[in-house]
Protein backbone atom coordinates (compact mmCIF):
# COMPACT_ATOMS: atom_id res chain seq x y z
CA UNK A 1 0.00 0.00 0.00
CA UNK A 2 1.49 3.24 -1.16
CA UNK A 3 2.81 5.32 1.68
CA UNK A 4 2.51 2.18 4.53
CA UNK A 5 4.56 -0.22 2.99
CA UNK A 6 7.41 1.97 2.38
CA UNK A 7 7.45 3.13 6.15
CA UNK A 8 7.79 -0.23 7.39
CA UNK A 9 10.94 -1.13 4.94
CA UNK A 10 12.90 -3.48 7.16
CA UNK A 11 16.67 -2.39 5.73
CA UNK A 12 15.56 1.40 5.81
CA UNK A 13 14.45 1.09 9.51
CA UNK A 14 18.14 -0.40 9.70
CA UNK A 15 20.31 2.18 8.27
CA UNK A 16 18.06 5.20 10.35
CA UNK A 17 18.95 3.28 13.78
CA UNK A 18 22.48 3.04 12.60
CA UNK A 19 21.98 6.57 11.58
CA UNK A 20 21.05 7.62 14.82
CA UNK A 21 23.28 5.76 17.21
CA UNK A 22 25.82 7.94 15.12
CA UNK A 23 24.77 11.29 15.96
CA UNK A 24 23.60 10.44 19.47
CA UNK A 25 26.08 11.79 21.57
CA UNK A 26 24.41 12.88 24.55
CA UNK A 27 21.55 12.07 26.96
CA UNK A 28 17.85 13.21 25.87
CA UNK A 29 14.37 13.02 26.59
CA UNK A 30 11.21 13.12 23.67
CA UNK A 31 7.58 12.68 24.50
CA UNK A 32 5.80 11.20 21.49
CA UNK A 33 2.58 13.11 22.09
CA UNK A 34 -0.30 11.08 20.40
CA UNK A 35 -1.42 7.65 21.48
CA UNK A 36 -1.19 6.84 18.14
CA UNK A 37 2.27 7.50 18.30
CA UNK A 38 2.45 5.63 21.37
CA UNK A 39 1.10 2.30 20.12
CA UNK A 40 3.27 1.92 17.16
CA UNK A 41 6.56 2.86 19.40
CA UNK A 42 5.33 -0.48 21.80
CA UNK A 43 4.50 -2.62 18.67
CA UNK A 44 7.31 -2.11 16.98
CA UNK A 45 9.52 -2.51 19.72
CA UNK A 46 10.96 1.28 18.84
CA UNK A 47 12.43 2.39 22.25
CA UNK A 48 14.45 -0.93 22.82
CA UNK A 49 16.14 0.07 19.20
CA UNK A 50 17.18 3.67 19.94
CA UNK A 51 20.38 4.61 22.28
CA UNK A 52 20.35 3.96 25.45
CA UNK A 53 20.65 7.54 26.25
CA UNK A 54 17.02 8.80 24.49
CA UNK A 55 14.54 8.47 26.80
CA UNK A 56 11.00 7.91 25.65
CA UNK A 57 8.00 9.13 27.53
CA UNK A 58 4.06 9.02 26.06
CA UNK A 59 2.04 12.24 26.37
CA UNK A 60 -1.79 12.96 26.29
CA UNK A 61 -2.60 12.63 23.14
CA UNK A 62 -5.51 9.67 23.71
CA UNK A 63 -8.42 11.81 23.35
CA UNK A 64 -10.54 8.89 25.53
CA UNK A 65 -7.92 8.57 28.12
CA UNK A 66 -7.53 12.90 28.86
CA UNK A 67 -11.56 12.89 29.16
CA UNK A 68 -12.00 13.40 32.99
CA UNK A 69 -14.46 11.39 35.18
CA UNK A 70 -17.19 14.07 35.79
CA UNK A 71 -17.29 13.87 31.63
CA UNK A 72 -18.12 10.57 31.34
CA UNK A 73 -20.67 10.88 34.31
CA UNK A 74 -22.28 13.41 32.32
CA UNK A 75 -22.49 11.01 29.32
CA UNK A 76 -24.07 8.40 31.76
CA UNK A 77 -26.69 10.51 33.48
CA UNK A 78 -27.74 11.74 30.03
CA UNK A 79 -27.82 7.86 28.93
CA UNK A 80 -30.19 7.78 31.99
CA UNK A 81 -32.73 10.57 30.73
CA UNK A 82 -35.78 9.48 28.92
CA UNK A 83 -36.23 8.88 25.45
CA UNK A 84 -32.44 9.32 25.30
CA UNK A 85 -30.46 8.01 22.73
CA UNK A 86 -26.13 8.10 23.24
CA UNK A 87 -24.65 7.87 20.55
CA UNK A 88 -20.53 8.03 20.40
CA UNK A 89 -17.25 5.82 19.44
CA UNK A 90 -16.24 2.59 20.71
CA UNK A 91 -14.10 3.18 23.36
CA UNK A 92 -15.88 5.39 24.93
CA UNK A 93 -18.69 3.42 26.54
CA UNK A 94 -15.77 1.47 28.62
CA UNK A 95 -14.29 4.18 30.11
CA UNK A 96 -15.23 4.40 33.84
CA UNK A 97 -17.31 6.98 35.53
CA UNK A 98 -17.62 7.33 39.20
CA UNK A 99 -20.36 4.98 39.43
CA UNK A 100 -21.06 3.63 36.03
CA UNK A 101 -19.89 3.06 32.06
CA UNK A 102 -22.04 3.62 29.43
CA UNK A 103 -21.85 -0.03 28.70
CA UNK A 104 -23.23 -0.61 32.00
CA UNK A 105 -26.07 2.05 31.53
CA UNK A 106 -26.58 -0.42 27.92
CA UNK A 107 -26.52 -3.02 30.30
CA UNK A 108 -29.50 -1.79 32.51
CA UNK A 109 -31.60 -0.58 29.63
CA UNK A 110 -30.35 2.49 28.49
CA UNK A 111 -30.04 3.14 24.61
CA UNK A 112 -26.57 3.20 23.81
CA UNK A 113 -25.08 3.13 20.46
CA UNK A 114 -21.90 2.73 19.05
CA UNK A 115 -21.08 4.23 15.70
CA UNK A 116 -18.47 4.93 13.37
CA UNK A 117 -19.08 8.44 12.22
CA UNK A 118 -21.11 11.54 13.02
CA UNK A 119 -22.93 10.50 10.34
CA UNK A 120 -24.66 7.45 11.63
CA UNK A 121 -25.44 8.93 14.91
CA UNK A 122 -27.45 12.10 12.04
CA UNK A 123 -29.03 9.15 10.50
CA UNK A 124 -30.28 7.82 13.95
CA UNK A 125 -31.68 11.01 14.60
CA UNK A 126 -33.47 11.40 11.24
CA UNK A 127 -35.30 7.78 11.82
CA UNK A 128 -36.26 8.71 15.71
CA UNK A 129 -37.94 12.06 15.75
CA UNK A 130 -39.25 11.48 19.39
CA UNK A 131 -36.21 10.34 20.83
CA UNK A 132 -32.99 12.78 21.87
CA UNK A 133 -30.29 11.63 19.82
CA UNK A 134 -26.80 12.26 21.70
CA UNK A 135 -23.92 12.48 20.29
CA UNK A 136 -20.69 12.25 22.77
CA UNK A 137 -18.10 14.17 20.81
CA UNK A 138 -14.46 13.43 22.17
CA UNK A 139 -10.91 14.12 20.36
CA UNK A 140 -8.74 16.76 18.95
CA UNK A 141 -8.68 18.41 15.85
CA UNK A 142 -8.40 15.51 13.89
CA UNK A 143 -12.50 14.83 14.81
CA UNK A 144 -13.65 18.07 15.54
CA UNK A 145 -14.01 19.17 12.17
CA UNK A 146 -16.82 15.64 11.35
CA UNK A 147 -18.70 17.19 14.32
CA UNK A 148 -18.90 20.34 13.73
CA UNK A 149 -19.85 19.17 10.21
CA UNK A 150 -22.63 17.62 11.65
CA UNK A 151 -23.99 20.11 14.10
CA UNK A 152 -24.37 22.24 10.91
CA UNK A 153 -26.06 19.82 8.96
CA UNK A 154 -28.29 19.06 11.89
CA UNK A 155 -28.93 22.90 11.81
CA UNK A 156 -29.94 23.14 8.06
CA UNK A 157 -32.37 20.40 8.04
CA UNK A 158 -34.28 21.52 11.03
CA UNK A 159 -33.52 18.63 13.27
CA UNK A 160 -34.67 19.40 16.62
CA UNK A 161 -33.34 16.05 18.59
CA UNK A 162 -29.98 16.36 17.25
CA UNK A 163 -27.66 17.23 20.20
CA UNK A 164 -23.65 17.45 20.58
CA UNK A 165 -21.71 16.58 24.38
CA UNK A 166 -19.03 18.46 23.48
CA UNK A 167 -15.57 17.17 24.98
CA UNK A 168 -13.45 18.07 22.50
CA UNK A 169 -10.02 19.03 23.36
CA UNK A 170 -7.17 21.38 21.71
CA UNK A 171 -3.42 19.73 21.61
CA UNK A 172 -0.92 23.49 21.18
CA UNK A 173 -2.59 24.51 24.62
CA UNK A 174 -2.16 21.24 26.77
CA UNK A 175 1.43 20.98 25.28
CA UNK A 176 1.77 24.67 26.45
CA UNK A 177 0.82 23.99 29.84
CA UNK A 178 2.94 21.06 30.08
CA UNK A 179 6.07 22.73 29.15
CA UNK A 180 4.72 25.50 31.75
CA UNK A 181 4.30 22.96 34.47
CA UNK A 182 7.80 21.91 33.81
CA UNK A 183 7.15 18.13 35.46
CA UNK A 184 9.10 17.01 33.16
CA UNK A 185 13.20 17.91 31.88
CA UNK A 186 12.19 17.30 27.95
CA UNK A 187 14.68 17.93 24.91
CA UNK A 188 12.38 17.33 22.58
CA UNK A 189 8.72 16.78 21.33
CA UNK A 190 6.72 14.29 18.76
CA UNK A 191 4.31 16.74 17.67
CA UNK A 192 1.03 14.92 16.50
CA UNK A 193 0.97 13.99 12.95
CA UNK A 194 -2.90 13.48 12.12
CA UNK A 195 -3.63 16.68 14.24
CA UNK A 196 -1.51 18.77 12.39
CA UNK A 197 -3.17 17.48 9.08
CA UNK A 198 -5.94 19.77 10.31
CA UNK A 199 -4.30 22.37 12.07
CA UNK A 200 -0.89 22.72 9.99
CA UNK A 201 2.45 23.06 11.70
CA UNK A 202 2.45 26.68 12.52
CA UNK A 203 0.28 25.75 15.64
CA UNK A 204 3.56 24.64 17.41
CA UNK A 205 6.41 26.64 16.66
CA UNK A 206 5.57 28.14 19.85
CA UNK A 207 7.60 25.32 21.74
CA UNK A 208 10.99 25.40 19.74
CA UNK A 209 10.75 29.77 19.71
CA UNK A 210 9.13 30.00 23.58
CA UNK A 211 10.16 27.26 25.56
CA UNK A 212 13.70 26.40 23.91
CA UNK A 213 12.69 22.47 23.03
CA UNK A 214 13.14 20.68 19.66
CA UNK A 215 10.03 19.50 18.04
CA UNK A 216 9.13 17.43 15.04
CA UNK A 217 5.77 16.53 13.44
CA UNK A 218 5.98 12.96 12.77
CA UNK A 219 3.68 10.20 10.96
CA UNK A 220 2.84 6.84 12.46
CA UNK A 221 4.94 4.16 10.78
CA UNK A 222 8.33 2.93 12.35
CA UNK A 223 10.27 4.51 9.45
CA UNK A 224 8.32 7.54 10.14
CA UNK A 225 8.93 8.04 14.01
CA UNK A 226 12.54 6.86 13.72
CA UNK A 227 13.07 9.55 11.31
CA UNK A 228 11.58 12.20 13.96
CA UNK A 229 13.50 10.59 16.57
CA UNK A 230 17.02 10.95 14.17
CA UNK A 231 15.71 14.55 13.08
CA UNK A 232 14.78 15.84 17.31
CA UNK A 233 18.48 14.17 17.86
CA UNK A 234 20.38 16.32 15.43
CA UNK A 235 18.16 19.41 16.65
CA UNK A 236 20.23 18.28 20.19
CA UNK A 237 23.30 17.70 19.39
CA UNK A 238 23.58 21.13 17.09
CA UNK A 239 21.94 23.10 19.98
CA UNK A 240 18.57 23.83 17.60
CA UNK A 241 15.16 24.21 18.80
CA UNK A 242 12.84 24.64 16.16
CA UNK A 243 9.73 22.91 14.70
CA UNK A 244 10.34 20.65 11.90
CA UNK A 245 7.89 18.69 9.91
CA UNK A 246 8.70 14.88 9.05
CA UNK A 247 5.67 14.03 7.87
CA UNK A 248 4.95 16.45 4.81
CA UNK A 249 3.40 13.59 3.11
CA UNK A 250 -0.07 14.89 4.92
CA UNK A 251 0.95 17.93 7.00
CA UNK A 252 1.16 21.47 5.42
CA UNK A 253 2.45 24.30 6.65
CA UNK A 254 -1.48 26.45 7.32
CA UNK A 255 -3.36 22.93 7.77
CA UNK A 256 -6.52 22.58 6.41
CA UNK A 257 -8.73 25.20 5.61
CA UNK A 258 -11.75 24.14 5.07
CA UNK A 259 -11.59 21.54 8.20
CA UNK A 260 -10.56 24.45 9.97
CA UNK A 261 -13.28 26.90 8.70
CA UNK A 262 -15.93 24.82 9.57
CA UNK A 263 -14.88 23.99 12.76
CA UNK A 264 -14.54 27.70 13.65
CA UNK A 265 -17.89 28.47 12.45
CA UNK A 266 -19.59 25.54 15.08
CA UNK A 267 -17.05 25.85 17.59
CA UNK A 268 -15.79 28.30 19.94
CA UNK A 269 -12.24 27.82 22.20
CA UNK A 270 -13.07 27.37 26.01
CA UNK A 271 -11.28 26.24 28.94
CA UNK A 272 -11.44 22.32 28.94
CA UNK A 273 -10.95 19.87 31.76
CA UNK A 274 -8.15 17.33 31.47
CA UNK A 275 -7.53 14.03 33.47
CA UNK A 276 -4.79 13.98 35.52
CA UNK A 277 -3.81 17.45 34.50
CA UNK A 278 -7.26 19.80 34.92
CA UNK A 279 -8.67 22.72 33.66
CA UNK A 280 -6.74 23.93 31.47
CA UNK A 281 -7.54 27.33 29.42
CA UNK A 282 -8.26 27.53 25.71
CA UNK A 283 -7.73 23.95 25.36
CA UNK A 284 -11.80 22.60 24.73
CA UNK A 285 -13.92 23.74 22.22
CA UNK A 286 -17.97 24.54 23.07
CA UNK A 287 -20.68 25.30 20.50
CA UNK A 288 -21.16 28.86 19.78
CA UNK A 289 -24.41 30.68 20.63
CA UNK A 290 -25.74 30.48 17.06
CA UNK A 291 -25.62 26.33 17.86
CA UNK A 292 -27.08 26.83 21.37
CA UNK A 293 -30.26 24.55 20.72
CA UNK A 294 -27.82 21.43 19.95
CA UNK A 295 -25.40 21.56 22.86
CA UNK A 296 -26.28 18.82 25.03
CA UNK A 297 -24.87 21.04 28.13
CA UNK A 298 -27.71 23.69 27.52
CA UNK A 299 -30.53 21.66 26.54
CA UNK A 300 -30.20 18.94 29.46
CA UNK A 301 -30.18 20.21 33.14
CA UNK A 302 -27.13 17.40 33.83
CA UNK A 303 -27.08 16.73 37.28
CA UNK A 304 -23.45 16.92 38.82
CA UNK A 305 -22.45 13.90 40.96
CA UNK A 306 -19.14 13.94 43.26
CA UNK A 307 -16.90 12.65 40.81
CA UNK A 308 -15.00 9.38 42.22
CA UNK A 309 -11.60 8.26 40.85
CA UNK A 310 -10.00 4.77 41.04
CA UNK A 311 -7.70 5.72 43.84
CA UNK A 312 -5.23 3.12 42.56
CA UNK A 313 -5.41 4.24 38.90
CA UNK A 314 -2.43 6.35 38.01
CA UNK A 315 -3.69 7.32 34.27
CA UNK A 316 -3.08 11.00 35.80
CA UNK A 317 0.51 10.88 35.96
CA UNK A 318 0.87 8.60 32.96
CA UNK A 319 -0.81 10.87 30.80
CA UNK A 320 1.30 13.72 32.21
CA UNK A 321 4.27 11.85 31.59
CA UNK A 322 5.29 11.36 35.18
CA UNK A 323 4.87 7.87 35.49
CA UNK A 324 4.29 4.35 33.15
CA UNK A 325 2.06 1.57 33.36
CA UNK A 326 4.71 -0.08 35.09
CA UNK A 327 4.72 2.08 38.27
CA UNK A 328 0.58 1.39 38.33
CA UNK A 329 0.58 -1.15 40.78
CA UNK A 330 -2.89 -2.64 39.45
CA UNK A 331 -1.02 -3.11 36.00
CA UNK A 332 -1.98 -6.65 34.44
CA UNK A 333 -2.49 -8.04 37.92
CA UNK A 334 -6.03 -6.07 38.55
CA UNK A 335 -6.00 -4.27 35.33
CA UNK A 336 -6.35 -5.45 32.05
CA UNK A 337 -7.92 -5.11 28.33
CA UNK A 338 -10.86 -7.49 29.94
CA UNK A 339 -10.87 -5.62 33.15
CA UNK A 340 -9.77 -2.12 32.64
CA UNK A 341 -9.94 -0.17 35.66
CA UNK A 342 -9.13 3.46 33.94
CA UNK A 343 -9.03 4.80 30.79
CA UNK A 344 -5.44 4.43 29.32
CA UNK A 345 -6.42 0.46 29.61
CA UNK A 346 -9.55 1.02 27.58
CA UNK A 347 -8.87 2.82 24.47
CA UNK A 348 -6.36 1.43 22.07
CA UNK A 349 -4.38 4.37 21.81
CA UNK A 350 -3.51 4.22 25.60
CA UNK A 351 -0.41 3.60 27.29
CA UNK A 352 -1.55 1.04 29.71
CA UNK A 353 -3.16 -0.88 26.53
CA UNK A 354 -0.33 -0.30 24.43
CA UNK A 355 2.47 -1.78 27.45
CA UNK A 356 -0.08 -4.48 28.23
CA UNK A 357 -0.60 -5.82 24.59
CA UNK A 358 3.04 -4.82 23.18
CA UNK A 359 5.07 -4.46 26.84
CA UNK A 360 6.56 -8.16 26.71
CA UNK A 361 7.45 -9.88 30.06
CA UNK A 362 9.70 -7.31 31.25
CA UNK A 363 6.53 -5.12 32.18
CA UNK A 364 5.30 -6.55 35.51
FE1 LIG B 1 -5.19 2.98 35.44
FE2 LIG B 1 -5.10 0.41 34.77
FE3 LIG B 1 -3.35 2.04 33.73
FE4 LIG B 1 -3.21 1.41 36.30
S1 LIG B 1 -2.91 0.03 34.59
S2 LIG B 1 -3.00 3.43 35.43
S3 LIG B 1 -5.37 1.21 36.81
S4 LIG B 1 -5.57 2.11 33.42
Amino acid sequence: MKYVEEYRDTELGRNLIKRIASVSKRPARFMEFCGGHTVSIMKHGIRQLLPSNIEMLSGPGCPVCVTPVGDIDKAVFLAGKPGAIISTFGDMIRVPGSVSTLQKAKGEGADVRIVYSTQDALEIARQNPAKSVIFVGVGFETTAPTVAASVRQAFKEGLTNYYVLSLHKLTPPIIRALLTAQELDLDGIICPGHVSAVTGARPYEFIGNEYNISAVISGFEPLDILLAVEMLIRQVEEGRHMLENAYPRVVRYEGNRQALDIMNEVFEVSPSNWRGIGVVDQSGLRLRDKYGALDAEKAFDIERVDVRENPGCICGEILRGVKSPSDCRLFKNVCNPGNPVGPCMVSAEGSCSAHYLYGGENER
